[in-house]
């Protein structure tokens, strides 16, 4: 039984959990560099790449910032129609880095249409995205993103947030053209929070071999010569390494596939429900959100009672984000949440509106 429905950190299989308490070994051993090397590998189906995949010890936002210091010497073009688009522009600017937004009112997607407009009028040598914006309940096509990208500008470099998608909702990176994706542990992976994943295409390590002042914990060149090595160099989080490697055989043995398609099946579900009880989806049709659904709160119920209500239960849910705040709610269905869970919480939520 799963009981978070908040979009991260989510509950976390309690034999993945385990995994971490296994003893200590010294990262720099054939031991440990074996499952470092495992679990990297095992990930990179979720990410449809052939390429590689670092780990990382940060949160998901430490990879906005590799992606802004190591693929960008020019000017950056951050797509924005959420709270994670901008946080990522601001992660450019705050980095020194020269970046215009491409702003998107929220709810709405950002479309290849108004992605190749921006690339016409001015060159750019990186764009920044989010698949899933969890702030609004919303995935951008960034598969036509970046097919739009390849045609207008094909030397920009394309970086996907897939932090609340990655393992819930296709990604398809090598096909798509996409060269660098990033996401973290405490979503729809469901680990702890404290690392983060990011796959990397040979095209963005070029990149980065011209960009002056990388910094260093996250210079994408010195992390490959050590991940050929299957190492880091910095200690990394053993204890969630293990996690990762544990959780990769449970979701491969669910099926890639058949992963994003449950996660479908309980976006569609949560739809319906919302709908049939006359309240409003925030999303526009067409990209609603496989991991999360924000729900507009036409029938004005405090989101702080309902909470409450939920919580005597052990469930828990998210109030809207930022302004969105009371006026959407959002319920998160993503890795360890599972149909039945969904029909629990939503009888609940009957239960509290009936009262
Ligand atoms: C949660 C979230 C982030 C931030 O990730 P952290 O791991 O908290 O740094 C970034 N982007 C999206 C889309 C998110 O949902």
């Amino acid at each position: 039984m799963a009981y978070l429905f908040v979009p991260g950190p989510v509950d976390v299989d309690p034999g993945v959990a385990q995994a971490q308490a296994r003893p200590m070994i010294p990262h720099r051993s054939k031991e440990f560099e074996t499952i470092f090397h495992r679990a990297a590998n095992k990930s990179k189906a979720l990410f449809g790449t052939q390429y590689r995949v670092f780990i990382s010890t940060s949160s998901g936002t430490g990879l906005h910032e590799a992606a802004v210091r190591n693929l960008s010497k020019e000017r950056i073009l951050a797509c924005v129609n959420g709270a994670f688009g901008k946080r990522w522009f601001d992660v450019a600017t705050t980095n020194g880095k020269a970046a215009d937004k491409l702003d998107v009112e929220w709810g709405k997607p950002v479309t290849a249409e108004a992605v190749a407009e921006a690339l016409k009028q001015q060159h750019y040598d990186l764009l920044t995205v989010v698949q899933n914006e969890t702030s609004t309940g919303l995935m951008n096509p960034v598969d036509e993103i970046a097919a739009a990208v390849r045609e207008v500008s094909p030397d920009t470099i394309v970086a996907v947030d897939a932090v609340s998608s990655l393992s819930g909702a296709p990604m398809k990176m090598d096909e798509w053209g996409i060269d660098f994706v990033l996401t973290s542990s405490q979503k729809a992976l469901a680990l702890p929070p404290g690392i983060s994943l990011a796959a990397v295409s040979d095209r963005a390590l070029e990149r980065a071999e011209s960009v002056p002042n990388r910094g260093w914990y996250f210079d994408l060149l010195r992390l490959e010569k050590h991940r050929i090595k299957n190492s880091t160099p910095a200690t990394p989080a053993v204890a969630l390494v293990y996690a990762l490697d544990a959780q990769m055989d449970r979701i491969l043995a669910e099926g890639v596939e058949a992963r994003w398609e449950r996660h479908l099946a309980m976006s569609e579900r949560v739809q319906q429900w919302a709908l049939e009880r006359g309240f409003g989806l925030f999303a526009a049709e067409g990209y609603r959100s496989y991991t999360v659904t924000t729900v507009a709160n036409t029938h004005n119920i405090s989101i702080a009672d309902l909470n409450a209500f939920l919580l005597q239960r052990g469930m828990r849910l998210a109030n809207g984000y930022g302004d969105l705040k009371n006026k959407t709610f959002r319920i998160a269905h993503m890795g360890e949440v599972h149909m039945e869970d969904v029909n629990t919480l939503l009888a609940a939520i009957d239960e509290y509106m009936a009262q």
